[in-house]
C-alpha cells in the first residue's frame, strides 16, 4: 500500500478522535512470529485448536491441553512486541482517551506499553485455580505448578475457552467504550468470532469512524469506512504518521 485512500475530511476526523478503540486479534502478532490458529503454523501436533481449547479437551486430558499451553508460551516468551503493537502503545500517549481490546492472549501489548487494555480472551502466562479461582504468574523460565498454593485444587490456563462465557461485566465495559467511540480500528482479527465482530460494529452503528487493517478481505471489510489490505506492522505506523504528521 503505497498512500492512504482517506479523504481530507476524515483525515481531519481521525487527526481530531478524542476518543479511540483498536480491537486486536491474532494477526497483529504474527509478524513476532506467534502463528493464528487458522494460518500455517496453527497446528500442533495435528490437533485443531477447537479440540485442545475447550473445557472438554481439559477435562479429558489436562496434561496434553498444558503441554500445548506450554509450547504456546514458550513461543510467547521467545518473541518480541512488533512496529504494530508498538504503534498502537504509542497512540495510547497521544489521545486522551484511548483503550485496546484484544483477543490475544500472548502477553506482546502489555509487553510493548499498552495500559488501558482489555485482554478479553485471558493471558497464557496466567493460570487460574479451578477450585478457588485465585490467579497466578506461570514464570516461563521455571516449572509450572501443577496445583494451587493456596487450595491444593488442580490450575488450568486463565484463557476463554470455546463454549465459555465472558466474564460478567468485562463485555459491558467494552461495548461502552466502543459505543461512543470517535474512531475505530479493527485489526489483524477475521471476524469469525462474533463478539469482537459485534463491537465493532456497535461502534460503527454509532457513528464511529472505522478503518479495518487485514491482509484478506473479512466479513467487516464491507462495513468498515476504510479497509486497508496489508500486514499491520507495516501500515499501523504510517497511519501514526499520516494522521499526526
Ligand atoms: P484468526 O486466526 O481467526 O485470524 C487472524 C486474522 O489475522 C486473519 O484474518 C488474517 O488474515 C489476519 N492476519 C494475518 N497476518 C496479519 C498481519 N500481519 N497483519 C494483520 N492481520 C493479519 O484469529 P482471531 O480472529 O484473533 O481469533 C482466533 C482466536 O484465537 C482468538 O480467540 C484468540 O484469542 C486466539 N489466538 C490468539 C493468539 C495470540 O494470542 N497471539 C494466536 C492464535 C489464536
Ligand atoms: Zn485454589
Amino acid at each position: 500500500m503505497d498512500s492512504f485512500p482517506f479523504s481530507k475530511n476524515d483525515l481531519i476526523r481521525m487527526r481530531n478522535a478524542k476518543r479511540i478503540t483498536a480491537i486486536t486479534g491474532a494477526g497483529i502478532s504474527s509478524e513476532s512470529g506467534i502463528p493464528t490458529f487458522r494460518g500455517e503454523g496453527g497446528l500442533w501436533r495435528n490437533y485443531r485448536a477447537e479440540d485442545l481449547a475447550t473445557p472438554e479437551a481439559f477435562a479429558k486430558n489436562p496434561d496434553l491441553v498444558w503441554e500445548w499451553y506450554d509450547w504456546r508460551r514458550e513461543i510467547c516468551a521467545n518473541a518480541s512486541p512488533n512496529p504494530g503493537h508498538l504503534t498502537l502503545a504509542k497512540w495510547e500517549t497521544l489521545v486522551p482517551d484511548f483503550t485496546l481490546i484484544t483477543q490475544n492472549v500472548d502477553g506482546l501489548h502489555p509487553r510493548a506499553g499498552s495500559k488501558n487494555l482489555y485482554q478479553i480472551h485471558g493471558n497464557i502466562f496466567t493460570a487460574r485455580c479451578l477450585g478457588c479461582g485465585n490467579l497466578t504468574d506461570i514464570d516461563p523460565k521455571k516449572q509450572r505448578e501443577d496445583s494451587c498454593s493456596i487450595c491444593r485444587s488442580k490450575l488450568r490456563p486463565h484463557i476463554l475457552w470455546f463454549g465459555e462465557t465472558y466474564e460478567s461485566g468485562l463485555l459491558e465495559s467494552c461495548f461502552k467504550r466502543t459505543s461512543s467511540s470517535d474512531l475505530i480500528l479493527i485489526i489483524g482479527t477475521s471476524a469469525n468470532v462474533s463478539v469482537p465482530a459485534s463491537m465493532a460494529k456497535e461502534g460503527i452503528r454509532n457513528g464511529a469512524l472505522s478503518i479495518e487493517i487485514n491482509p484478506e478481505r473479512t466479513s467487516l471489510s464491507n462495513l468498515v469506512d476504510y479497509s486497508l489490505q496489508g500486514k499491520s506492522g507495516e501500515i499501523l505506523p504510517k497511519l501514526l504518521d499520516e494522521i499526526y504528521k
